[in-house]
């Protein structure tokens, strides 16, 4: 069997263990593949293999591979930072973008959705372990850019995102998954319409599933199914 076949029955095995050993619904966990630094070729033998998300970082690779992949044969999601500049690509390919942590870049989405007449997916992107390398919002600030942006008409806040640092013993990421959580369920008892917390993206190959623990609904995956990055 390919390896990225096996690779990906492996981890569907243990999403739907873990979501089961928590007590939550295996189809609620999505499984995001994360190719960044991979090629089509690649991208192309994981749809085969029935891999449905995936996630990219840089939208130059990603718009080659997703060009020649064909847009609507996959779930494109976007997981690298974003330059407003870059806005009207990352619209045009995406149907989610998972790292918006400015009102300038959703001020941008959202007037190159319009543009296209599309209501863009985001997620918030929190700097949940405030390291200064790392983008995203502020723990604290996460509620005021909800505040500021969720009157714009042509984004949908689906959600929060976080990138924990990587540690050896994944448990150490525990603390960070669950303060995304707390400020999801912060932002949720407050009746903002136009935005929904359906959504929390965190997890990747070496803590998802303390992750599902905490309740992820997007895991992203890329060295557990692919190997190494160069
Ligand atoms: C690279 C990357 C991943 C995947 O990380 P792995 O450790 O290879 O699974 C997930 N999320 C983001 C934002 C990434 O940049």
């Amino acid at each position: 069997m390919p390896a990225i076949k096996k690779n990906l029955e492996t981890i569907n095995g243990l999403i739907a263990e873990t979501a089961r050993s928590c007590g939550r619904n295996p189809e609620d966990i999505l499984l995001i593949a994360v190719t960044k630094k991979k090629n089509a070729e690649t991208v192309m033998e994981a749809l085969r293999c029935g891999a449905v998300h995936f996630g990219e970082n840089y939208i130059q690779e990603a718009i080659i591979k997703i060009d020649g992949i064909g847009k609507e044969n996959a779930c494109w999601h976007f997981i690298g930072h974003l330059q407003s500049n870059k806005a009207a690509i990352a619209v045009k390919y995406f149907e989610y973008i998972h790292t918006v942590d400015s009102v300038k870049l959703a001020k941008e989405i959202d007037k190159q959705a319009k543009a296209i007449h599309k209501i863009q997916k985001i997620l918030l992107q929190v700097n949940i372990s405030k390291e200064k390398t790392k983008s995203g919002t502020d723990a604290e600030t996460t509620m005021d850019l909800v505040r500021q942006i969720h009157g714009f008409e042509n984004i949908a806040i689906q959600g929060l995102m976080c990138m924990p640092p990587y540690f050896d013993d994944p448990e150490q990421a525990r603390t960070y998954f669950r303060g995304l959580l707390e400020i999801r369920d912060n932002i949720l008892a407050h009746p903002f319409p136009n935005v929904s917390m359906n959504h929390l993206s965190m997890g990747m190959s070496n803590d998802f599933r303390v992750a599902i623990e905490e309740g992820a609904t997007m895991v992203r995956i890329g060295t557990s199914l692919f190997g190494e990055r160069n």
